[in-house]
Protein backbone atom coordinates (compact mmCIF):
# COMPACT_ATOMS: atom_id res chain seq x y z
CA UNK A 1 0.00 0.00 0.00
CA UNK A 2 1.26 3.88 -0.78
CA UNK A 3 1.96 5.14 2.45
CA UNK A 4 1.26 8.73 1.60
CA UNK A 5 -2.12 7.85 0.59
CA UNK A 6 -3.93 11.39 0.70
CA UNK A 7 -7.74 9.88 0.57
CA UNK A 8 -8.41 11.18 4.41
CA UNK A 9 -7.55 14.81 3.06
CA UNK A 10 -9.28 14.44 -0.17
CA UNK A 11 -12.53 13.07 1.63
CA UNK A 12 -12.19 15.37 4.97
CA UNK A 13 -10.44 18.30 4.43
CA UNK A 14 -12.09 21.52 2.83
CA UNK A 15 -11.55 22.07 -0.66
CA UNK A 16 -9.37 25.24 0.62
CA UNK A 17 -6.49 23.05 1.16
CA UNK A 18 -3.73 24.11 -0.98
CA UNK A 19 -0.30 23.47 -0.72
CA UNK A 20 -0.80 19.71 -0.63
CA UNK A 21 -2.10 20.15 -4.04
CA UNK A 22 0.90 21.21 -5.29
CA UNK A 23 3.37 18.65 -2.61
CA UNK A 24 1.01 15.81 -2.79
CA UNK A 25 2.73 13.30 -0.46
CA UNK A 26 1.99 12.85 3.33
CA UNK A 27 5.23 14.96 5.20
CA UNK A 28 6.15 13.23 8.40
CA UNK A 29 9.61 14.25 9.31
CA UNK A 30 12.13 17.10 8.76
CA UNK A 31 15.47 18.43 10.06
CA UNK A 32 17.61 21.58 9.01
CA UNK A 33 16.68 21.80 5.18
CA UNK A 34 15.11 18.56 4.80
CA UNK A 35 11.64 16.51 4.53
CA UNK A 36 10.37 12.93 4.36
CA UNK A 37 7.32 11.88 3.30
CA UNK A 38 5.92 8.60 4.97
CA UNK A 39 7.72 6.23 2.34
CA UNK A 40 10.37 7.99 3.70
CA UNK A 41 11.20 10.06 -0.09
CA UNK A 42 13.52 12.93 0.82
CA UNK A 43 13.22 16.41 -0.36
CA UNK A 44 14.63 19.90 -0.08
CA UNK A 45 12.93 22.66 1.58
CA UNK A 46 13.02 25.91 -1.13
CA UNK A 47 9.98 26.49 0.36
CA UNK A 48 10.64 27.41 4.13
CA UNK A 49 7.44 27.03 5.28
CA UNK A 50 6.33 30.22 3.19
CA UNK A 51 8.71 32.16 5.27
CA UNK A 52 8.53 30.92 9.13
CA UNK A 53 11.07 28.54 8.75
CA UNK A 54 14.06 30.86 8.24
CA UNK A 55 16.21 28.62 10.58
CA UNK A 56 15.24 25.28 8.80
CA UNK A 57 13.40 22.83 10.59
CA UNK A 58 13.87 21.38 14.17
CA UNK A 59 17.21 23.09 15.15
CA UNK A 60 19.19 21.71 17.91
CA UNK A 61 18.98 24.28 20.09
CA UNK A 62 15.71 25.18 19.87
CA UNK A 63 14.41 21.70 20.46
CA UNK A 64 16.43 21.24 23.38
CA UNK A 65 15.30 24.14 25.06
CA UNK A 66 11.78 23.27 24.38
CA UNK A 67 12.07 19.98 26.08
CA UNK A 68 13.58 21.44 28.88
CA UNK A 69 10.85 24.22 28.84
CA UNK A 70 8.36 21.11 28.31
CA UNK A 71 10.03 18.96 30.88
CA UNK A 72 9.99 21.42 33.88
CA UNK A 73 6.27 22.35 33.18
CA UNK A 74 6.87 26.05 32.32
CA UNK A 75 3.52 27.77 31.50
CA UNK A 76 2.49 27.38 28.06
CA UNK A 77 -0.53 29.94 27.72
CA UNK A 78 -0.98 33.15 29.44
CA UNK A 79 -2.39 35.61 27.63
CA UNK A 80 -0.50 38.88 28.26
CA UNK A 81 0.05 38.22 31.66
CA UNK A 82 4.03 38.37 32.44
CA UNK A 83 5.67 34.69 32.63
CA UNK A 84 9.21 34.00 32.87
CA UNK A 85 9.73 33.21 28.80
CA UNK A 86 8.39 36.39 27.65
CA UNK A 87 10.48 38.83 30.02
CA UNK A 88 13.60 37.01 28.53
CA UNK A 89 12.45 37.14 25.21
CA UNK A 90 12.00 40.90 25.67
CA UNK A 91 14.97 41.64 26.90
CA UNK A 92 16.71 39.10 24.78
CA UNK A 93 15.01 40.71 21.62
CA UNK A 94 16.06 44.32 22.72
CA UNK A 95 19.35 43.61 23.43
CA UNK A 96 20.31 41.84 20.51
CA UNK A 97 18.17 43.27 18.13
CA UNK A 98 16.93 46.74 18.94
CA UNK A 99 19.28 48.51 20.73
CA UNK A 100 22.57 47.17 18.34
CA UNK A 101 19.70 48.62 15.39
CA UNK A 102 19.53 51.98 17.48
CA UNK A 103 15.84 50.97 16.95
CA UNK A 104 13.38 52.65 19.73
CA UNK A 105 10.23 50.32 19.66
CA UNK A 106 7.76 49.20 22.28
CA UNK A 107 6.45 45.44 21.69
CA UNK A 108 3.14 44.57 20.95
CA UNK A 109 1.90 41.12 21.01
CA UNK A 110 -1.38 40.82 18.97
CA UNK A 111 -2.34 37.03 17.90
CA UNK A 112 -0.16 35.40 16.84
CA UNK A 113 -0.23 35.41 12.98
CA UNK A 114 1.33 37.58 10.30
CA UNK A 115 -2.71 39.03 9.46
CA UNK A 116 -3.10 39.81 13.04
CA UNK A 117 0.03 41.91 13.24
CA UNK A 118 -1.07 43.79 10.37
CA UNK A 119 -4.38 44.52 11.50
CA UNK A 120 -3.52 46.07 15.23
CA UNK A 121 -1.10 48.17 12.93
CA UNK A 122 -3.92 49.35 10.60
CA UNK A 123 -6.08 50.18 13.62
CA UNK A 124 -3.12 51.92 15.48
CA UNK A 125 -2.25 53.82 12.87
CA UNK A 126 -5.92 55.01 12.70
CA UNK A 127 -5.93 55.71 16.14
CA UNK A 128 -2.98 57.51 16.45
CA UNK A 129 -3.79 60.10 13.19
CA UNK A 130 -7.85 59.86 13.63
CA UNK A 131 -7.70 59.43 9.44
CA UNK A 132 -9.20 56.82 7.89
CA UNK A 133 -7.89 56.01 5.01
CA UNK A 134 -4.60 53.75 4.00
CA UNK A 135 -2.26 53.79 0.94
CA UNK A 136 -1.10 50.10 -0.01
CA UNK A 137 0.98 48.88 -3.06
CA UNK A 138 -0.26 47.15 -5.92
CA UNK A 139 0.84 43.51 -5.65
CA UNK A 140 0.88 44.15 -2.08
CA UNK A 141 -0.25 41.05 0.15
CA UNK A 142 -0.70 41.67 4.06
CA UNK A 143 -2.79 39.13 5.20
CA UNK A 144 -6.50 37.14 5.00
CA UNK A 145 -8.76 39.17 7.55
CA UNK A 146 -10.80 42.25 6.30
CA UNK A 147 -8.65 44.82 7.28
CA UNK A 148 -5.61 42.96 5.64
CA UNK A 149 -7.32 42.05 2.87
CA UNK A 150 -8.38 45.39 2.27
CA UNK A 151 -4.57 46.98 1.55
CA UNK A 152 -3.75 43.50 -0.39
CA UNK A 153 -3.99 43.51 -4.28
CA UNK A 154 -4.31 40.09 -5.61
CA UNK A 155 -7.94 40.40 -7.16
CA UNK A 156 -8.41 36.64 -6.19
CA UNK A 157 -8.01 36.84 -2.39
CA UNK A 158 -9.91 40.53 -2.00
CA UNK A 159 -12.99 38.76 -3.80
CA UNK A 160 -12.53 36.13 -0.78
CA UNK A 161 -13.78 38.74 1.51
CA UNK A 162 -17.18 39.07 0.06
CA UNK A 163 -18.01 42.41 1.31
CA UNK A 164 -16.47 45.72 -0.03
CA UNK A 165 -13.05 46.56 1.01
CA UNK A 166 -12.72 50.30 2.03
CA UNK A 167 -10.76 52.71 3.55
CA UNK A 168 -7.24 52.07 1.26
CA UNK A 169 -5.93 53.28 -1.75
CA UNK A 170 -3.83 51.65 -4.05
CA UNK A 171 -0.31 53.42 -5.42
CA UNK A 172 2.03 51.96 -7.48
CA UNK A 173 5.02 50.17 -5.92
CA UNK A 174 8.58 50.50 -7.30
CA UNK A 175 9.21 49.97 -11.02
CA UNK A 176 5.03 49.42 -11.29
CA UNK A 177 5.15 52.03 -13.95
CA UNK A 178 8.55 50.52 -16.11
CA UNK A 179 11.76 52.18 -16.89
CA UNK A 180 9.94 55.64 -15.50
CA UNK A 181 10.81 55.80 -11.40
CA UNK A 182 7.65 58.14 -11.38
CA UNK A 183 5.42 56.58 -9.35
CA UNK A 184 6.70 58.53 -5.92
CA UNK A 185 6.07 62.00 -8.15
CA UNK A 186 2.49 60.54 -9.05
CA UNK A 187 1.77 59.28 -5.72
CA UNK A 188 2.94 63.05 -4.14
CA UNK A 189 0.86 64.67 -6.43
CA UNK A 190 -2.34 62.56 -5.68
CA UNK A 191 -1.60 63.49 -1.71
CA UNK A 192 -1.23 67.14 -2.56
CA UNK A 193 -3.16 67.70 -5.09
CA UNK A 194 -7.05 68.81 -3.55
CA UNK A 195 -8.65 67.87 -6.72
CA UNK A 196 -7.41 64.03 -6.60
CA UNK A 197 -10.35 62.45 -3.68
CA UNK A 198 -7.25 60.96 -2.44
CA UNK A 199 -7.60 62.01 1.78
CA UNK A 200 -4.44 61.84 3.41
CA UNK A 201 -3.87 58.66 5.11
CA UNK A 202 -3.15 57.23 8.21
CA UNK A 203 -0.55 55.49 6.85
CA UNK A 204 1.39 54.29 4.59
CA UNK A 205 1.84 50.11 4.34
CA UNK A 206 4.49 48.25 2.62
CA UNK A 207 6.58 45.00 2.09
CA UNK A 208 10.27 46.39 0.87
CA UNK A 209 10.26 42.31 -1.29
CA UNK A 210 6.74 41.83 -2.08
CA UNK A 211 6.37 37.92 -1.23
CA UNK A 212 3.22 37.14 -3.07
CA UNK A 213 2.97 39.22 -4.96
CA UNK A 214 6.28 38.16 -7.15
CA UNK A 215 9.41 38.93 -5.34
CA UNK A 216 9.28 42.71 -6.55
CA UNK A 217 12.43 44.56 -4.92
CA UNK A 218 11.86 47.91 -3.76
CA UNK A 219 14.66 50.27 -4.71
CA UNK A 220 16.57 51.60 -1.34
CA UNK A 221 16.21 55.12 -2.82
CA UNK A 222 12.42 54.41 -3.58
CA UNK A 223 12.01 53.14 0.03
CA UNK A 224 13.75 56.34 1.29
CA UNK A 225 11.53 58.48 -0.77
CA UNK A 226 8.48 56.93 0.81
CA UNK A 227 9.98 57.68 3.95
CA UNK A 228 9.95 61.41 3.36
CA UNK A 229 6.68 61.13 1.62
CA UNK A 230 5.51 60.21 5.17
CA UNK A 231 7.48 62.48 7.27
CA UNK A 232 6.58 65.58 5.20
CA UNK A 233 2.93 65.03 5.79
CA UNK A 234 2.33 63.07 9.37
CA UNK A 235 1.81 60.21 7.68
CA UNK A 236 3.10 56.43 9.83
CA UNK A 237 5.18 54.34 7.63
CA UNK A 238 4.13 50.36 8.61
CA UNK A 239 6.40 48.08 6.93
CA UNK A 240 5.00 44.49 7.09
CA UNK A 241 8.00 42.34 7.30
CA UNK A 242 6.23 39.42 8.08
CA UNK A 243 8.05 37.68 5.09
CA UNK A 244 10.78 39.44 4.22
CA UNK A 245 11.94 40.02 7.75
CA UNK A 246 14.17 37.86 10.07
CA UNK A 247 16.95 37.29 8.04
CA UNK A 248 15.55 36.26 5.11
CA UNK A 249 17.31 39.39 2.58
CA UNK A 250 20.24 39.01 4.47
CA UNK A 251 19.70 41.47 7.37
CA UNK A 252 17.18 40.88 10.53
CA UNK A 253 14.86 43.61 9.11
CA UNK A 254 14.49 44.11 5.78
CA UNK A 255 14.45 47.72 5.80
CA UNK A 256 18.33 48.30 7.40
CA UNK A 257 20.08 48.55 4.40
CA UNK A 258 17.41 51.74 3.19
CA UNK A 259 18.50 53.30 6.69
CA UNK A 260 15.13 54.37 7.07
CA UNK A 261 13.07 54.05 10.96
CA UNK A 262 9.15 52.79 10.38
CA UNK A 263 6.94 53.70 12.39
CA UNK A 264 5.31 50.59 13.35
CA UNK A 265 6.64 47.37 12.34
CA UNK A 266 4.84 44.01 11.69
CA UNK A 267 6.55 40.44 12.03
CA UNK A 268 5.90 37.19 12.02
CA UNK A 269 6.24 33.87 10.67
CA UNK A 270 10.28 33.23 11.57
CA UNK A 271 10.19 34.86 14.31
CA UNK A 272 9.16 31.97 16.91
CA UNK A 273 11.91 30.37 15.61
CA UNK A 274 11.34 26.59 14.91
CA UNK A 275 7.86 27.24 12.93
CA UNK A 276 5.92 28.14 16.48
CA UNK A 277 3.28 30.96 15.93
CA UNK A 278 4.15 34.19 17.34
CA UNK A 279 3.54 38.01 16.00
CA UNK A 280 5.20 40.88 17.33
CA UNK A 281 3.87 44.77 16.57
CA UNK A 282 7.11 46.76 16.86
CA UNK A 283 5.47 50.63 17.85
CA UNK A 284 7.57 54.05 17.72
CA UNK A 285 6.84 54.79 21.38
CA UNK A 286 5.46 58.03 20.69
CA UNK A 287 2.52 56.14 19.16
CA UNK A 288 2.05 53.05 21.69
CA UNK A 289 -1.39 54.76 22.40
CA UNK A 290 -3.76 51.51 23.07
CA UNK A 291 -5.14 51.74 26.19
CA UNK A 292 -4.51 48.23 28.15
CA UNK A 293 -7.17 45.87 26.67
CA UNK A 294 -8.48 47.75 23.86
CA UNK A 295 -6.68 45.19 21.05
CA UNK A 296 -6.63 41.68 22.76
CA UNK A 297 -6.76 37.65 21.58
CA UNK A 298 -6.86 34.80 23.63
CA UNK A 299 -3.50 33.58 21.78
CA UNK A 300 -1.02 36.56 22.52
CA UNK A 301 1.89 35.98 24.30
CA UNK A 302 2.83 32.16 22.98
CA UNK A 303 5.16 31.15 25.68
CA UNK A 304 6.70 27.88 23.85
CA UNK A 305 6.98 30.18 21.21
CA UNK A 306 8.78 32.53 23.24
CA UNK A 307 11.59 29.48 24.28
CA UNK A 308 12.03 29.15 20.87
CA UNK A 309 12.19 32.77 19.37
CA UNK A 310 14.92 33.50 22.30
CA UNK A 311 17.06 30.97 21.41
CA UNK A 312 16.62 31.70 17.76
CA UNK A 313 17.91 35.55 18.60
CA UNK A 314 21.62 33.46 19.25
CA UNK A 315 21.81 33.56 15.30
CA UNK A 316 22.13 37.39 15.89
CA UNK A 317 24.45 37.83 18.19
CA UNK A 318 27.39 38.02 15.74
CA UNK A 319 27.19 38.69 12.02
CA UNK A 320 28.14 34.90 10.98
CA UNK A 321 24.94 34.40 9.37
CA UNK A 322 24.12 38.05 7.83
CA UNK A 323 27.55 37.31 6.10
CA UNK A 324 26.30 33.57 5.08
CA UNK A 325 22.92 34.80 3.66
CA UNK A 326 24.80 37.54 1.78
CA UNK A 327 27.18 35.37 0.24
CA UNK A 328 24.91 32.62 -0.76
CA UNK A 329 22.33 35.13 -2.38
CA UNK A 330 24.93 35.98 -4.61
CA UNK A 331 25.26 32.51 -5.42
CA UNK A 332 21.50 31.97 -6.20
CA UNK A 333 21.53 35.41 -8.22
CA UNK A 334 24.65 33.97 -10.79
CA UNK A 335 22.58 31.02 -11.07
CA UNK A 336 19.58 32.57 -12.10
CA UNK A 337 21.14 34.73 -14.06
CA UNK A 338 22.71 31.81 -15.51
CA UNK A 339 19.13 29.98 -15.94
CA UNK A 340 18.14 32.74 -17.74
CA UNK A 341 20.11 32.93 -20.08
CA UNK A 342 20.92 29.11 -20.59
CA UNK A 343 17.38 28.85 -21.72
CA UNK A 344 15.78 31.71 -23.56
CA UNK A 345 12.80 29.55 -24.43
CA UNK A 346 11.64 30.20 -20.64
CA UNK A 347 12.17 33.76 -21.54
CA UNK A 348 13.05 34.60 -17.71
CA UNK A 349 13.56 37.78 -15.64
CA UNK A 350 15.34 37.53 -12.24
CA UNK A 351 13.02 38.90 -9.47
CA UNK A 352 13.71 39.67 -5.82
CA UNK A 353 16.79 39.81 -3.19
CA UNK A 354 18.38 37.83 -0.67
CA UNK A 355 17.01 34.81 -0.02
CA UNK A 356 13.78 35.33 -1.64
CA UNK A 357 14.83 35.33 -5.46
CA UNK A 358 12.89 33.87 -8.36
CA UNK A 359 11.93 33.65 -11.92
CA UNK A 360 9.67 35.46 -13.55
CA UNK A 361 8.62 33.55 -16.75
CA UNK A 362 6.61 35.33 -19.45
CA UNK A 363 5.63 31.71 -20.82
CA UNK A 364 2.19 30.85 -19.62
CA UNK A 365 2.22 28.51 -16.65
CA UNK A 366 5.70 27.70 -17.01
CA UNK A 367 6.35 28.32 -13.43
CA UNK A 368 3.84 25.78 -11.99
CA UNK A 369 5.33 23.55 -14.73
CA UNK A 370 8.67 24.05 -12.89
CA UNK A 371 7.78 23.97 -9.24
CA UNK A 372 6.06 20.75 -10.48
CA UNK A 373 8.97 18.90 -11.60
CA UNK A 374 11.02 20.07 -8.51
CA UNK A 375 8.17 18.14 -6.42
CA UNK A 376 8.70 14.90 -8.97
CA UNK A 377 12.44 15.12 -8.36
CA UNK A 378 12.56 16.03 -4.65
CA UNK A 379 12.32 19.85 -3.84
CA UNK A 380 9.51 21.99 -2.78
CA UNK A 381 9.14 25.33 -4.20
CA UNK A 382 5.78 27.22 -5.12
CA UNK A 383 4.86 30.35 -7.07
CA UNK A 384 3.90 33.71 -6.61
CA UNK A 385 3.11 36.64 -8.54
CA UNK A 386 -0.87 38.01 -9.84
CA UNK A 387 -0.87 35.19 -12.12
CA UNK A 388 1.58 32.57 -10.27
CA UNK A 389 4.31 33.65 -12.83
CA UNK A 390 7.34 33.78 -10.58
CA UNK A 391 8.76 30.26 -8.95
CA UNK A 392 10.29 31.19 -5.81
CA UNK A 393 13.26 30.08 -4.12
CA UNK A 394 13.13 29.82 -0.42
CA UNK A 395 15.82 27.80 1.24
CA UNK A 396 16.04 28.22 4.98
CA UNK A 397 18.66 30.95 5.74
CA UNK A 398 20.81 28.44 7.48
CA UNK A 399 21.54 26.12 4.74
CA UNK A 400 25.08 25.05 3.97
CA UNK A 401 26.78 24.76 0.66
CA UNK A 402 25.94 20.74 -0.24
CA UNK A 403 22.08 21.70 0.51
CA UNK A 404 21.91 24.69 -1.48
CA UNK A 405 23.80 23.05 -4.29
CA UNK A 406 22.11 20.23 -4.39
CA UNK A 407 18.42 22.25 -4.44
CA UNK A 408 19.94 24.33 -7.54
CA UNK A 409 20.72 21.13 -9.25
CA UNK A 410 17.57 19.78 -8.79
CA UNK A 411 16.04 23.41 -10.06
CA UNK A 412 18.32 23.37 -13.07
CA UNK A 413 17.04 19.37 -14.16
CA UNK A 414 13.19 20.95 -13.71
CA UNK A 415 14.06 23.98 -15.78
CA UNK A 416 15.79 22.07 -18.30
CA UNK A 417 12.99 19.80 -19.11
CA UNK A 418 10.33 22.53 -19.00
CA UNK A 419 12.04 24.54 -21.38
CA UNK A 420 12.83 21.17 -23.76
CA UNK A 421 9.24 19.84 -23.41
CA UNK A 422 6.72 19.55 -26.12
CA UNK A 423 4.10 21.59 -24.24
CA UNK A 424 6.23 24.54 -23.72
CA UNK A 425 3.46 26.96 -25.53
CA UNK A 426 5.36 30.76 -26.24
CA UNK A 427 3.46 33.29 -25.65
N1 LIG B 1 2.14 39.89 5.45
C1 LIG B 1 2.97 39.32 4.57
C2 LIG B 1 4.02 40.15 3.91
C3 LIG B 1 2.85 37.96 4.28
O1 LIG B 1 3.67 37.39 3.39
C4 LIG B 1 1.87 37.19 4.95
C5 LIG B 1 1.71 35.70 4.69
N2 LIG B 1 2.14 35.20 3.52
C6 LIG B 1 1.02 37.84 5.84
C7 LIG B 1 1.19 39.19 6.09
C8 LIG B 1 -0.06 37.09 6.57
O2 LIG B 1 0.48 36.19 7.44
P1 LIG B 1 -0.42 34.99 8.04
O3 LIG B 1 -0.62 34.04 6.90
O4 LIG B 1 0.40 34.42 9.14
O5 LIG B 1 -1.68 35.60 8.51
Amino acid sequence: MNQNDLSIFNERESEVRSYVRGFPTVFHKAKGYKLWDLDNTEYIDFFSGAGALNYGHNDDNMKQKLLEYIQEDGITHSLDMASKAKGEFLKKFHEVILKPRNLDYKVMFPGPTGTNTVESALKLARKVTGRTNVISFTNGFHGMTIGALSVTGNAFKRKGAGVPLQHSVTMPFDNYIQNTSQEIEYMERLLDDNGSGVDTPAAIILETVQGEGGLNAARMEWLQSVEKVCRKRGILLIIDDVQAGVGRTGTFFSFEPAGIKPDIVCLSKSIGGNGSPLALTLIHPEYDVFEPGEHNGTFRGNNMAFVTATEALNYWTDDRLEKNVQEKSEKIHKFLNDMIQKYPQIKGTHRGRGFMQGIASEVDGLADKVAAKCFEHGLIMETAGPDDEVFKLFPPITIDDEGLDKGLAILEKAIEEVAKGKNLVTS
